[in-house]
């Protein structure tokens, strides 16, 4: 089945990466539902999008089932950065798994396409380096990080037996660290955490020697490749969707500190337990896959794209606190 450009549920959708996704998706003419329940989405984030009559929200927990009309489902709804993720594990396991479920059930009711947004946490505390899909993972079943790597595992599952038992069109993305505006400032993650201790004056937060790595995709080429795959006919993925230029997290806080300026000094702090020590995409599928892309946007470009954003948002709540 090819896709027609219709309805689009995108689940997440007044998330970091899920705004993005609505406003993508209204550009390319589409009538975008966003479905979020507000757990870490802002209503920030989709503003500027409300205006439009091609848009809606709806406020709703994935958790319960969702009765709508849709042609193409983007499964976002998840919280994301460790800090959110921890807080209520139960109920983020719940998202990955129940989630997951009722989502691939619409999708097998309206006969929508599916994309399931997993991530590059499938493969754990990756013994394989760079990562390629084929690669099983080093996942602790039991650990901290474990309801929502194997929250996030067990959603790939289920869209597979969604696949083969019913024959539900589904597309499985696996998500390499990404940043960039309309990223939640308290969520924790690295690239927000220096971007705002830096803008701040504070020391940035080292957690262990800073020597492990990640490979960080600026949001516009991940948003690139999600609608392209969105798009391609003939395939499930799962495909590896990031940049694959690997940095240490002491080389990112240089880098921040060069953008920002100002007299941030480091701060170590203990590592958490089970953190991957190194992480980087293969991107050999992904490109055979979606002929054409590649991301483009140099980790110094996009931190420099994102520098404003942040500032606009700390500087708001400044005014908000000196206005009590
Ligand atoms: P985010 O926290 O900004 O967005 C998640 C959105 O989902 C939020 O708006 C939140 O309110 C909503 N949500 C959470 N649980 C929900 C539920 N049960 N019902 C309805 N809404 C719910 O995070 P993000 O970085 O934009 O991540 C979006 C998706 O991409 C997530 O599924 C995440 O696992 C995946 N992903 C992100 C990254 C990354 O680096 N940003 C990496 C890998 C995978
Ligand atoms: N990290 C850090 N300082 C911070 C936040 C995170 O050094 O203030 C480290 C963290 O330990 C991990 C890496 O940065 O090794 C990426 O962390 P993030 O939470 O952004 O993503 P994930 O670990 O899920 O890839």
């Amino acid at each position: 089945m090819s896709l027609g450009r219709n309805r689009v549920v995108i689940t997440g959708g007044a998330g970091f990466i899920g705004s993005h996704l609505c406003a993508k998706f209204l550009d390319h003419g589409w009538d975008v539902v966003a479905v979020d329940n507000f757990h870490t989405g802002q209503k920030r984030n989709i503003l500027s999008l409300m205006k439009n009559p091609r848009f809606e929200i709806i406020r709703h927990d994935i958790v319960e089932p969702l009765r709508c009309e849709a042609d193409l489902i983007l499964n976002f709804a998840c919280p994301a950065s460790p800090v959110h993720y921890q807080s209520n594990p139960i109920w983020t396991l719940k998202t990955g798994v129940l989630g997951t479920m009722n989502m691939l059930g619409l999708a097998k009711r309206t006969k929508a396409r599916i994309l399931q947004a997993s991530t590059s946490e499938v493969y754990g505390d990756p013994h394989e380096h760079p990562q390629k899909e084929t690669y099983w993972g080093h996942v602790n079943p039991i650990g901290i990080r474990s309801c929502y790597d194997e929250g996030k595992r067990a959603a790939e599952t289920l869209c597979f037996d969604y696949h083969r038992m019913h024959g539900v069109d589904i597309r499985v993305i696996r998500i390499f660290n990404t940043y960039g505006p309309h990223m939640a400032i308290d969520d924790g993650r690295v690239v927000s955490n220096f971007l705002v201790q830096a803008i701040r004056g504070e020391d940035l937060t080292i957690f262990g020697d800073g020597k492990q790595t990640r490979s960080f995709c600026y949001v516009d080429d991940l948003v690139d490749g999600i609608y392209r795959f969105a798009h391609t006919e003939n395939v499930t993925g799962p495909i590896n969707l990031g940049n694959d230029r690997e940095f240490t997290m002491l080389q990112l806080a240089e880098m921040v500190l060069k953008k920002v300026g100002g007299k941030s000094k480091l701060r170590f702090m203990p590592l958490p337990s089970d953190d991957p020590k190194q992480r980087r995409p293969d991107l050999t599928l992904t490109k055979a896959t979606l002929k054409g892309w590649s991301p483009k946007t140099e980790l110094e470009q996009g931190i420099e794209k994102s520098v404003p954003y942040f500032k606009a948002v700390l500087s708001e709540i400044a005014a908000l606190k000196s206005s009590f």
